[in-house]
């Protein structure tokens, strides 16, 4: 079932950039989907259109296979299925203390007070921010931020959770504690779309794949189909996983026996070598 779908979008901004050229995208409902494509390809364009901020120039969302409708109504009742989380959390946190901010959206939804407190509560529990209820949200670091911004979204209740680039500008623990909470989001049953230009991390979470490049959608499949076409690969300015880098000079430039495809990840790698040593 695809619980989102975008159908031949084009997008124009009013500048005459032409940022998207007919894309078709979807996720199915509980899959962890991944747009992957370098800087300035068009993913924060496409996220802007998956609740409605932008409408297309041509084409269309469909959301749980309804057409997205931009009344009034239609945005909000978008807003409450698809969060999106952006790239920067500055953008997205205002209030004086976290646990208004990730009050914001259950409020605006015009819930009860008590139900809003719960599902503050909740959403702190989820993101591991509980106790940080009165800071003020430009006290916290990066990592902190994102998991409050995070919150916020979680707090509504959305079923599909879209995050534009959601581990750049982290380190290295701040972007594992981010990876992990996506996934236990997953395994509770949410659909995640995630954008990113870090070839090294989107196999590790990903059901599926989707290269954008200037725009356009030049290749879909799991990771491994994905990256088994390294022309494309390179032809987008993307690389190959470090660790299927590795394998590949292993293989080209000594000569040792490993066949296509290449490991993507660790764990993968792990598994050949350990079968080519036996
Ligand atoms: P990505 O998220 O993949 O880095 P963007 O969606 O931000 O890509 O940008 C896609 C293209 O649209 C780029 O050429 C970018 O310069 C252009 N663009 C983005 N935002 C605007 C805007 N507000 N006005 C005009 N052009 C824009």
């Amino acid at each position: 079932m695809r619980i989102i779908e975008a159908v031949d979008i084009r997008y124009t901004y009013p500048d005459g950039t032409e940022a998207l050229r007919g894309i078709n995208f979807h996720a199915e409902r509980g899959e962890v989907v991944a747009l992957l494509g370098p800087n300035g390809a068009g993913k924060s364009t496409l996220f802007l259109h998956f609740n409605g901020i932008l409408q297309p120039t041509s084409g269309k969302i469909m959301i749980d296979g309804e057409e997205l409708d931009y009344s009034k109504s239609g945005l909000i009742k978008a807003r409450q299925k698809v969060g999106i989380v952006f790239q920067n959390p500055d953008d997205q946190l205002f209030a004086p203390r976290v646990d208004e901010d990730v009050a914001f959206g259950p409020l605006n939804m015009g819930l009860p007070e008590d139900e809003v407190e719960e599902r503050v509560r909740d959403a702190l529990h989820k993101v591991g921010m509980l106790g940080y209820e009165s800071k003020p949200p430009h006290h916290l670091s990066g990592g902190e931020k994102k998991r409050v911004a995070i919150a916020g979204i979680l707090a509504m209740k959305p079923d599909i959770m879209v995050l534009d680039e959601p581990t750049s500008g982290l380190d290295p623990r701040g972007a594992s504690q981010i990876l992990r909470l996506l996934h236990n989001l997953n395994e509770e049953g949410m659909t995640i779309i995630i954008s990113t230009h870090d070839v090294d991390l989107a196999p590790l979470y990903s059901d599926r794949i989707y290269i954008i490049s200037d725009g356009e959608i030049i290749s879909t499949g799991t990771p491994s189909e994905v990256f088994s076409d390294i022309d494309t690969i390179r032809g987008a300015n993307l690389r190959l996983p470090r660790i299927a880098h590795l394998v590949e000079i292993l293989q080209k430039e000594d000569d040792l026996p490993f066949e296509e495809p290449y490991p993507l990840t660790i764990g993968e790698a792990r598994r050949k070598l350990r079968n080519q040593l036996r």
